[in-house]
C-alpha cells in the first residue's frame, strides 16, 4: 500500500482515498463524551481500518484516548505492532495454535475460548518469561466464536484463570442485533455468566459486548468497554439513540480521457449502454478492483465540477465511463468525487451501500489497497 502521509509525498495515482483525521478525532471525542469516563473505548480497526488505513489512523485514536486497538486477525495485529510496539492490540478472532508464538512475542492480547489453547499460550508465555493477556469469548447466541455459558465452560474459564503466565484481562460477547428481545436475552446470558464467574473468584478488568449500534442504542450494554467500528469512521447505523459523527472518507479520482461519441454508439463491454444523443464520455481510472461495487452499473454516479454524472456501461476492473455531456467546461484531469459526505451532492457511503444492496461496512472495507491513502488534518 502506498501511503501519502507526508504532504509533499508524490501521489502516484489520481484515484485515491482521502481520510480526514480531524473527523476521526471528532468521532472519537463524540464517542468518549457519550460513553463517559468509566467506559474504555476499543476502536475496531480490522480490515485495514475499514479501508481507511489502520496504522495511519491508529495514532489519532490513541491520542483521543483509545484503551485498545481491536483487529480481527494476527496479520492485522502484526502490522500494527510493526508500526508501533507500544500500541495495545487485541485480536478478536481465533489464532491457530501454530501461530500463537507471535502473540507472545509481540505482546498482543488474544481472544481465547478453550483451556487447551490457553494452556499452550501459557506454556509459550512462560518460556518467553512473559505474561500474555487474554479475553474470554462467550457465545450468547451468535454462534460465531466462543462457547455457550454452561457449568463446564465456567469450570474451563476458572482453570484458565489459574494459569500462571496468562492474565485473563477481559471477557466479551457479540450481539446478533436481531431485535430487542434477542439482544436482552444475549445481554442477560452474558452478565449472568460473568456474575457466576465472579462469584467463583474470577475477576475481569474489561467486560464488553457493544459494537457501534449497541453502544449508542443501549447505554446499559456499554458495561465498562465498548467496541465501536463503523462509528469511528462516521457511519451511522443506530436506531434509537443519536450521536453526531462525520464521514471521514472521500474517494476521488480524475478524468483520464474524454471521448466525443455519436448517438447510437455503445460504451464498455457488450455495449450495454448506448448513447441516446451525441455525448461526451469521460474515462475514469477506477474500477471494481479498487473496491467499487461492479453491480452499480446503471446506478452509480460521480460529481464532476458540481454536476452529478451517471456512470455508463459495464464497470471494468480498473476503469469506468461517465456521461459528462452536461458538465460545464469539462476537461481531462478534472476531479471526480466517487464517495463523499454528500454536502457536494456526492454519493455517501450509506447511499452506495443501499444502491449496491449491501451494508456500509462492506462498501468501505472492500476498498482495496490499490488506491493510495491521503491523510488530511
Ligand atoms: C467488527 C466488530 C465490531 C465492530 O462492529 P461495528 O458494527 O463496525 O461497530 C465489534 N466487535 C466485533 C467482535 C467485531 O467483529
Amino acid at each position: 500500500m502506498v501511503t501519502s502521509e507526508e504532504k509533499n509525498q508524490e501521489l502516484l495515482r489520481d484515484t485515491c482515498v482521502e481520510v480526514d483525521l480531524g473527523r476521526i478525532a471528532y468521532n472519537m471525542k463524540q464517542i468518549r463524551e457519550m460513553a463517559g469516563p468509566e467506559v474504555a473505548i476499543m476502536p475496531v480497526i480490522k480490515a485495514n481500518g475499514y479501508g481507511h488505513g489502520a496504522a495511519a489512523i491508529a495514532p489519532t485514536l490513541i491520542d483521543e484516548g483509545a484503551a485498545y486497538l481491536a483487529v480481527a486477525t494476527l496479520t492485522e495485529a502484526l502490522e500494527l505492532k510493526a508500526a508501533n510496539m507500544s500500541w495495545p492490540v487485541f485480536i478478536m478472532g481465533h489464532t491457530p495454535d501454530r501461530l500463537l508464538h507471535h502473540v507472545v512475542d509481540k505482546d498482543i492480547t488474544q481472544t481465547i475460548f478453550s483451556f487447551e489453547q490457553a494452556e499452550l499460550l501459557n506454556e509459550l508465555s512462560g518460556k518467553a518469561d512473559k505474561r500474555t493477556k487474554v479475553h474470554i469469548k462467550v457465545d450468547t447466541g451468535f454462534h460465531r466464536l466462543g462457547k455457550v455459558p454452561s457449568d463446564d465452560f465456567a469450570d474451563e474459564v476458572c482453570r484458565i484463570n489459574e494459569l500462571p503466565d496468562l492474565e485473563v484481562e477481559g471477557i466479551f460477547t457479540h450481539l446478533a442485533l436481531t431485535g430487542d428481545a434477542e439482544n436482552e436475552e444475549q445481554f442477560r446470558l452474558f452478565t449472568d455468566f460473568v456474575s457466576l464467574l465472579e462469584d467463583r473468584g474470577c475477576s475481569f478488568r474489561y467486560k464488553h459486548l457493544a459494537d457501534s449500534i449497541a453502544c449508542v442504542d443501549f447505554p446499559e450494554y456499554r458495561l465498562n468497554m465498548i467496541r465501536p467500528g463503523a462509528l469511528i469512521y462516521g457511519m451511522v447505523g443506530y436506531h434509537k439513540g443519536h450521536l453526531d459523527v462525520k464521514q471521514a472518507m472521500t474517494f476521488k479520482t480524475a478524468i483520464s480521457q474524454l471521448h466525443y461519441i455519436s448517438r447510437g454508439e455503445g460504451v464498455s463491454y457488450d455495449y450495454l449502454w448506448k448513447a441516446e444523443r451525441d455525448s461526451i464520455i469521460a474515462t475514469l481510472p477506477f474500477g471494481y478492483a479498487d473496491g467499487y461495487p461492479r453491480n452499480l452499473r446503471d446506478k452509480g454516479y460521480v460529481i464532476i465540477n458540481g454536476v452529478k454524472v451517471p456512470l455508463v456501461g459495464v464497470i471494468c476492473m480498473d476503469q469506468c465511463m461517465a456521461d459528462v455531456t452536461d458538465v460545464p467546461d469539462v476537461c481531462e484531469g478534472m476531479e471526480a468525487v466517487i464517495y463523499g459526505d454528500g454536502t457536494d451532492g456526492s454519493m455517501t457511503i450509506a447511499e452506495a451501500s443501499a444502491l449496491a444492496g449491501t451494508n456500509k461496512n462492506d462498501i468501505i472495507a472492500r476498498i482495496s489497497a490499490r488506491p493510495p491513502r491521503v491523510y488530511i488534518k
